[in-house]
């Protein structure tokens, strides 16, 4: 292989900073600067010469059209494409695009779901430039980042919410840092770094699996005998073929800017995992967008096939991704990273504390933001964190804390009081080897790590509700401390009751044990196992009241969000239940009479030659195989009969409900059966790859 120049490489396709300063005029570039750094309206004027530029510079690099790109409420993202090309007068053609092309696009948004808003609105929605998220190039296309609403100003997609709540924690945030007397920022910014998940396998093998063409998880198929119990795969070599696409997944990735860092094995065979380097929210979302989107297509290319699903194989740990989140400065300050003089670890502690009072006063924001039917399969197994959400803090931080709530001396380098304002924090170190994994929420050094997503979802749904509580903490304490009369004062008495207050949302325990199940009922946290259990509470009053303070949603976008996403859920495990029965009618019961009559022929012929033989195999087997044949026919009728009846409910909720109680427990019963059967009948006869061969198909 040619030796790559990673810097050189590096964002080539990225129409960035460096590529703007080095071709806008001085005046254009300081002016959209202005509009990138501080939010500020962009003119007409300087959009049309920042489109130009941008065109020229597309074209240079192999552009022919461009698109406004886009996240609907779908989960992947969506472009439609413009060629750049427009004919001249000589007959000729000129390439073109102008500042109202570059800042707003009218895509047919009558295919994207709506949750009723359109409807009840405007038939139509457009697409508005996000010019704090870079344009790229990809498949000779320019690609714009951008915000998808309705002309009646709703949002249609997952980055106007989010983009409203980085606003809604800026502006709180600045207000309690005033208060601390910090003057010179201009502008607070959430950071996030997001882990990705996925599983490698042999693009020919998978393409003989209709579950996980049509479904994107295996919805049959028995454990084989070498699983995960080994973990030699963890940290393990990195296979050839998969390195090679490694290799090829970060040059593609470097090109577009995006700074994938670590790769290494995950705890399954055939899992792996994906690091960046963090960079602001939004451009974070958009990155993860694209690298998953990237990840399939050069899987591809490699006879691979990328699996996002969160639990592709049953019985096989999942996959996840984890969001990194922490709060910048403008001035470069780390909120959650502990000071060195007594002011800054006051407010340190301040943002510590309005994070947790988020977490505990909107867990089921947080969990809701994860859900979906894929996600449901993975949460509160022994592999990810349970449907409860709590935050991890690590000794020494919650000694801290404990030490506050009590005005009691803490045990650190030095034996004090501490009162907030005054003291130092006894230093602490920041503990990277025995880090918690069983926690959804974890405190790690400098940044909280959210870890229920799913691999598939996108980073903005949590981000948005992990903004807009820690907004609301921000408020509370905005309010009440700049009326105090004495600050410090008024600081500490805050600290010490949020503290208290919300001291239920800590544990450090093991988050997978049944006791803690058990304990944080009796702490009455919430535990919403399904996205059918979950979801309703976005409509919840006090969730409701908090998302439209903050502006990041209005009712009736909250009202379709959550109807949107109950949508995705049942149709998702509707078409799960299909293939089910069109599977094992069609594949699955035919393979196994096709071994039966082999068996009993072979019973038959034996018996001809030698009356006394026994059959002990033919007979067991065919008898044991012919029961489960019974099983699988009544649980597949049953089946069928719940999919039919799913179909006449016309209530999301029901639905959801109905799918939850009745349609999964009966996929999950005809699976069992099939399963049996698969350990029982020649692997010649059987229909589709096995777990074994799908799982070590790739070397
Ligand atoms: P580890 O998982 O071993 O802690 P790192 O701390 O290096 O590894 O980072 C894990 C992820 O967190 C990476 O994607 C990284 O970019 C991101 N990250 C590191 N620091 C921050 C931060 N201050 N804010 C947001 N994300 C961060
Ligand atoms: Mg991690």
């Amino acid at each position: 292989m040619d030796k790559i120049n990673v810097p050189e490489m590096f964002g080539t396709l990225v129409f960035n900073d460096k590529v703007m300063k080095a071709r806008l005029s001085d005046e254009i570039y300081a002016s959209l600067k202005k509009t990138i750094d501080e939010n500020v309206r962009l003119d007409d004027a300087v959009a049309d010469a920042v489109a130009e530029e941008m065109k020229n510079w597309a074209i240079e690099n192999g552009a022919t059209h461009f698109t406004h790109w886009f996240q609907p409420l779908t989960g992947v993202t969506a472009e439609k494409h413009d060629s750049f090309i427009t004919p001249a007068t000589d007959g000729g053609v000129m390439m073109e695009f102008s500042g109202k092309e570059l800042i707003k696009g009218e895509p047919d948004a009558s295919s994207f779901p709506s949750g009723g808003l359109r409807a009840t609105f405007e038939a139509r929605g457009y697409t508005a430039w996000d010019p704090t998220s870079f344009a790229f190039i990809k498949d000779h296309t320019l690609c714009i980042p951008t915000a998808f609403c309705s002309y009646s100003g709703d949002a249609l997609d997952k980055k106007t919410p989010l983009l409203r709540s980085m606003q809604a924690i800026n502006r709180q945030a600045l207000r309690v840092l005033k208060l601390f007397g910090n003057e010179d920022v201009k502008c607070v910014r959430t950071s996030v770094g997001a882990e990705q998940e996925y599983f490698l396998v042999d693009a020919d093998i998978w393409s003989r699996r209709p579950d996980l063409k049509y479904t994107g998880r295996t919805l049959f198929g028995a454990m084989p005998p070498k699983g995960q119990e080994m973990d030699d795969h963890y940290f393990g070599v990195i296979k050839p073929r998969v390195s090679e696409f490694m290799e090829d997944l970060n040059e593609e990735l470097w090109k577009l800017g995006i700074l994938a860092k670590t790769e290494h094995n995950e705890v399954a065979p055939a899992q792996h995992e994906l690091a960046p380097i963090y960079s602001t929210t939004n451009v974070a979302t958009d990155s993860n967008q694209l690298t998953m989107e990237i990840m399939k297509k050069v899987a591809d290319r490699h006879g691979l096939k990328c699996l996002l699903h969160e639990k592709p194989f049953a019985g096989v740990n999942g996959s996840g991704k984890h969001n990194n989140w922490s709060v910048t400065t403008d001035t470069g300050v780390n909120l959650l990273s502990p000071g060195k003089t007594p002011y800054e670890n006051a407010q340190f502690l301040l943002f510590l504390c309005a994070v947790i009072q988020a977490v505990d006063d909107y867990q089921d924001l947080l969990r809701l933001s994860v859900a979906t039917a894929s996600n449901d399969l993975r949460l509160g197994g022994d592999e990810a964190p349970p449907a409860i959400i709590s935050v991890f803090l690590g000794e020494e931080l919650s000694a801290i804390l404990e030490a506050i709530k009590n005005d009691a001396p803490y045990q650190g380098t030095e034996e004090v009081k501490l009162k907030l304002g005054v003291h130092s924090l006894p230093r602490f170190f920041r503990d990277t080897t025995d880090r918690n994994r069983t926690s959804p929420f974890a405190f790690t050094g400098n940044k909280f790590e959210f870890r229920s997503l799913g691999s598939s979802n996108s980073i903005a749904c949590c981000n948005i509700m992990l903004n807009a509580a820690v907004a609301e903490s921000l408020r509370q304490y905005a309010d009440e401390l700049e009326g105090a009369e004495d600050f410090e004062t008024a600081l500490h008495e805050l600290i010490k009751r949020v503290i208290k207050e919300h001291e239920r949302i800590l544990f450090d325990g093991n988050g997978y044990s049944e006791e803690w199940v058990q304990e944080a009922a009796k702490r009455g946290l919430s535990n919403l196992k399904t996205t059918a259990d979950a979801m309703p509470h976005l409509l919840d009053e006090k969730n409701v009241e908090m998302l439209i303070r903050h502006k990041v949603f209005s009712k009736t976008e909250v009202q379709s969000r959550c109807e949107i996403m109950l949508e995705n859920y049942v149709k998702t495990v509707n078409i799960e239940g299909l293939t089910m029965v069109d599977m094992v009618r069609k594949n699955y019961l035919p393979a196994i009479e096709r071994y039966l009559y082999r068996l009993s022929q072979t019973t038959v012929l034996m018996r001809q030659v030698s009356p006394s033989v026994k059959c002990k195999y033919e007979v067991s087997t065919m008898e044991r195989l012919s029961e489960l044949t019974d099983e699988i026919m009544d649980a597949v009728i049953a089946l069928e009969k719940n999919l039919a009846e799913f179909k006449t409910i016309d209530d999301i909720f029901k639905s959801s409900a109905f799918v939850r109680d009745t349609l999964i427990p009966s996929m999950d019963k005809l699976r069992k059966y099939v399963d049996e059967a698969e350990m029982l009948t020649s692997q010649r006869d059987w229909p589709f790859p096995s777990y074994g061969q799908l799982l070590f198909s790739v070397n």
